[in-house]
């Protein structure tokens, strides 16, 4: 999934969670970014195992949509790091329940999107200026689904 479904996708429950006055408005914000947050791995991923433009965003981008040279994704998008962060999110919520609901929602509304299991046969492909974009039309619908959504949940 792209980054924009990442952030749309936890704001959408988190903006849930504000009607219902459990979460601020600015909070189901930083949830949105949490979720797109937790792909920073490929950044760093990139910067351990690029040969070249190391520290290049447009280079983690591409390999990421286009090049696929090497796996970005870290050890947190797995079975440890899944292990360690849900220890952590249980510190936190001893501390704070709300931070720690909004890192739980952000990080696991990611790894359930990363690992959702759809049949994504059709892709739009395009590319502006030097930037690749790959997105499945099960991803746009997705899209459009959690914005048509989110307006309705904030509005009524
Ligand atoms: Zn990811």
């Amino acid at each position: 999934m792209n980054p924009h479904t990442h952030f749309l996708f936890p704001f959408f429950i988190a903006l849930v969670l504000y009607k219902l006055s459990i979460l601020s408005f600015k909070f189901a914000i930083i949830c949105g970014l949490i979720g797109m947050l937790v792909d920073l791995d490929h950044y760093v991923e990139h910067i351990i195992h690029s040969k070249s433009n190391r520290f290049s965003l447009l280079s983690t981008w591409t390999n990421s949509i286009k090049l696929h040279r090497f796996v970005q994704r870290s050890f947190i998008h797995e079975g440890t790091g899944f292990t360690i962060l849900t220890i952590i999110f249980m510190v936190v919520f001893l501390i704070d329940y709300k931070i720690a609901l909004i890192l739980a929602l952000g990080y696991y509304s990611h790894i359930y999107l990363d690992h959702l299991w759809v049949n994504k046969p059709h892709y739009f492909r395009f590319k502006i200026s030097r930037f690749y974009f790959k997105e499945s039309h099960f991803a746009i619908f997705l899209d459009i689904i959690l914005v048509i959504s989110s307006l309705i949940v904030y509005f009524i």
